[in-house]
């Protein structure tokens, strides 16, 4: 007894020991001694800025109830945007120094946290710079590229005096109809988890003390990415062997790189929705992985346990069973029912206190990180370099790499400028279609908040050709003709013609679709356009891969340029003519047919054929993508020699490293993406066809060679097994990368 006690004590010593030690731990605790429980429980609300405005007065603030909220409530948070339309940076200090003004009237001045859905660019900022979206910044196959143009993100974030982004987005879509693909990072979980770290580096840096950086939110945790349904919010199927395996890695990486907050999936996950899930907030994310920011709830959700997910008979219920699942903080957004309850709760003894203490704590260790006590706004003059030219360039650059020229039949791609070119189709002349949601509007709808010089795909042409060389006609809208006739008469007299196909604006429920196949209007103007036969070019512009294998051999070239941001329409003709040499790679596999939405890194047993054979030949007649994952052409050519190993058996502990020459055998300087792929040839889960495992996208010049590297350890041999645990087993490997293939083989351990 005296021994354990004794261990007792002296743990009790250590831990105080060790709180005392870490300043930012030490203030968290003396501010916490001071404050109140209704302090403690507003810290862990978050209301929208939209319930703070006056009534009839768009955009601008009821002052009753923000003193309501601040004084009364004592909310942590506000998100969301002023209607309407994307504030200026000034504005935005404005409204955020209006809020300070009131929380610096309480007894202890705890700013608040503003949060914000910047997931391309300060999205929310009049004049910010829009980047691709996710989607396309994935086609880049640019980890680098991604963290510089995020670092741009962060900047003109808090260029707006906020210091909270809903971003990245690490969701793994499974089903390519859901609404919110583009604003993942594709299908695969390794290209995922690369990019999401660059973008919590972006946004981060080392120190989010620093006043250019902002806290990054990873969401939506986890498994939202794949509605069996297809339509944003439905319930997800899928194993915990599955989840780990490919899903929980992506988080994973994201937390090791410091990611400062995680907000929770709207969805359910084999019946249980995420938001009351003990077992997937606290013990996965908390314990196993070791997360030591706070947990906001997506918008409304723990509402929703009550009203949609019926999981709760009541608010109250709701309430106790996200807070004791592991939630920090309540995306309320519109009443305080969440405060009202959970101080009754606590009142109650329902709750612990210690439960109240950790998510406050969590959350209050943020908020001093930001240095949100000293700097709780910023002046938009101490921000130069917010919306200037060279962060612009980026943004075509971003663009330009994550450009895809899927097909170019006959190299009729790069078009000579001296030609006459037909702009048709419904996204031809629009800034929005380029940038999809979350465009200075929720569902980018707003059209008019673009700079002068942001120029839509028709524009860029013109720019670039001279206007009498560009002949224009819309042809049809997303969902209605038009004039299909007069798109064909234009046709007649121009030399090519370029089709601008695609998507409308949307994102989550309102862009659920019940056919993947793009739609009808569309196809019929690339019909009535084939019949001419004149070198088509098609141009996609679209957030999901819809279904275009009713025409696409008509078509011939094809170039996928995702949503492409801002600067997306002047790189997309440089890559029409060839000033850029296209070098993006899909980060998912574009569908033909609508019942076939293989993945890349599919079961054998997915593919079975019509025979018994089970020979390659079998496999490849059921798979049959339109275009594959890691798939994307260029004006040059590349050969891949001497894929080599340092060694061919190892054992664990070992790594072997790989080594391939990759020679431009074109006329033209490009880039290319060195894939590198594994497949376990036997093993006691059905193994993948191949999967991912390093990339790197180099250039080269001309004849150039190039030896690239990478090193491969027993991890990226494992998977899940039945019991749930990662495991490598012995046996032999697949190497391949480009056309080249080899075996290693991990040894049994005596
Ligand atoms: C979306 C989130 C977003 C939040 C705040 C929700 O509807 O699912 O991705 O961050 O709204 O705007």
């Amino acid at each position: 007894i005296m021994i354990y006690g004794i261990a007792l004590f002296s743990s009790c010593a250590f831990k105080e020991k060790e709180e005392i030690s870490d300043p930012i731990d030490k203030k968290v605790a003396e501010l916490m001694s001071k404050m109140t429980l209704e302090e403690k429980i507003g810290q862990m609300t978050q209301i929208t800025i939209t319930a703070l405005e006056k009534s009839g007065s768009p955009g601008v603030l009821d002052k009753e109830k923000l003193r309501e909220a601040i004084h009364k409530y004592k909310i942590g948070s506000i998100l969301n945007v002023p209607n309407p339309g994307a504030p200026t940076p000034q504005r935005w200090y404005e409204v955020l120094s209006e809020i300070l003004e009131e929380t610096n009237k309480t007894d202890n001045k705890i700013p608040v946290i503003y949060g914000i859905d910047a997931i391309h660019g300060a999205s929310y900022t009049a004049g910010a710079i829009l980047f691709p979206q996710q989607i396309g910044m994935a086609a880049t196959w640019d980890p680098e590229l991604v963290e510089k143009c995020t670092a741009v993100s962060a900047y003109e974030t808090r260029a707006s005096s906020i210091p909270w982004v809903f971003s990245p987005d690490l969701d793994l879509p499974r089903n390519p109809a859901w609404s919110r693909l583009w604003e993942s990072f594709g299908e695969d979980s390794y290209l995922s988890s690369e990019m999401g770290v660059a973008m919590v580096k972006g946004f981060q840096g080392d120190d989010i003390g620093d006043a250019n950086k902002v806290a990054a939110c990873i969401k939506h945790y986890i498994g939202y990415g794949s509605p069996t349904t297809g339509k944003d919010r439905t319930p997800s199927i899928i194993p915990e062997r599955v989840l780990r395996q490919y899903d929980l890695p992506i988080y994973e990486k994201s937390v090791e790189a410091g990611a400062k907050s995680v907000m929770i999936s709207s969805g359910e996950i084999n019946g249980t929705p995420v938001h009351a899930s003990k077992r997937i907030i606290t013990d996965i994310l908390k314990g196993e992985l070791n997360f030591k920011g706070f947990v906001v709830t997506d918008w409304k959700d723990i509402i929703y346990l009550h009203t949609r997910h019926k999981v709760a008979a009541t608010m109250r219920e709701a309430v106790k069973k996200s807070v004791m699942a592991g939630i920090d903080m309540s995306m309320v957004p519109e009443d305080y029912t969440f405060y009202e309850e959970l101080f009754s709760l606590v009142s109650d003894g329902e709750i612990p206190m210690s439960r109240i203490d950790d998510a406050v704590r969590r959350i209050l260790r943020v908020k001093y990180e930001l240095d949100l006590f000293r700097t709780p706004v910023t002046n938009p003059e101490d921000y130069p370099d917010f919306g200037t030219a060279s962060s612009s360039a980026l943004a075509y650059i971003a663009a330009s790499e994550s450009i895809t020229l899927l097909k170019n039949k006959e190299n009729v791609l790069p078009l000579s400028k001296e030609k006459k070119v037909l702009v048709t189709g419904p996204t031809a002349n629009s800034m929005k279609h380029l940038n999809g949601g979350w465009s200075y509007t929720w569902q980018g709808e707003k059209s008019d908040q673009y700079a002068k010089d942001n120029l839509n795909i028709k524009q860029a042409f013109e720019k670039k050709l001279g206007q009498e060389n560009v002949l224009y006609a819309p042809g049809v809208s997303i969902f209605e003709e038009i004039d299909i006739a007069k798109s064909v008469a234009l046709a007649k007299q121009a030399d090519y013609i370029v089709l601008c196909l695609g998507e409308h604006n949307y994102t989550e429920t309102p862009g659920d679709i019940d056919d993947l196949v793009i739609t009808e209007p569309q196809v019929k103007l690339a019909e009535a356009l084939s019949k001419l036969n004149k070198p088509i070019i098609l141009v996609l512009n679209e957030g999901r891969p819809r279904i275009i294998s009713q025409f696409e051999k008509d078509m011939d070239g094809v170039l996928q340029c995702y949503l492409p941001g801002n600067e997306g329409a002047k790189a997309l003709v440089d890559v029409v003519y060839g000033d850029v040499n296209p070098s993006g790679k899909l980060p998912y596999n574009y569908p033909r047919y609508t019942s076939a939405l293989q993945k890349y890194n599919r079961k054998y047993t997915e593919s079975l054929g019509d025979s018994e054979q089970n020979d390659d030949a079998d496999y490849q007649r059921s798979y049959n993508p339109q275009w594959e994952f890691g798939f994307g052409l260029s004006y040059t050519t590349f050969e891949y020699k001497n894929l080599s190993f340092d060694k061919v058996f190892f054992k664990k502990g070992d790594a072997v490293k790989v080594s391939v020459d990759v020679q431009n055998t074109g006329e033209r300087k490009g880039k290319e993406v060195v894939q590198l792929y594994l497949t376990d040839l036997y093993a006691s889960i059905t193994p993948e066809v191949k999967s991912l495992k390093r990339f790197s996208k180099i250039e080269l010049q001309p004849g150039e060679v190039k030896t690239v590297s990478f090193t491969i350890n027993v991890d990226d041999l494992k998977f899940v097994d039945e019991n749930n645990q990662w495991v490598a087993e012995s046996g032999e490997f697949e190497i391949s990368v480009g056309n080249l293939v080899k075996k290693i083989v991990l040894e049994k351990e005596i």
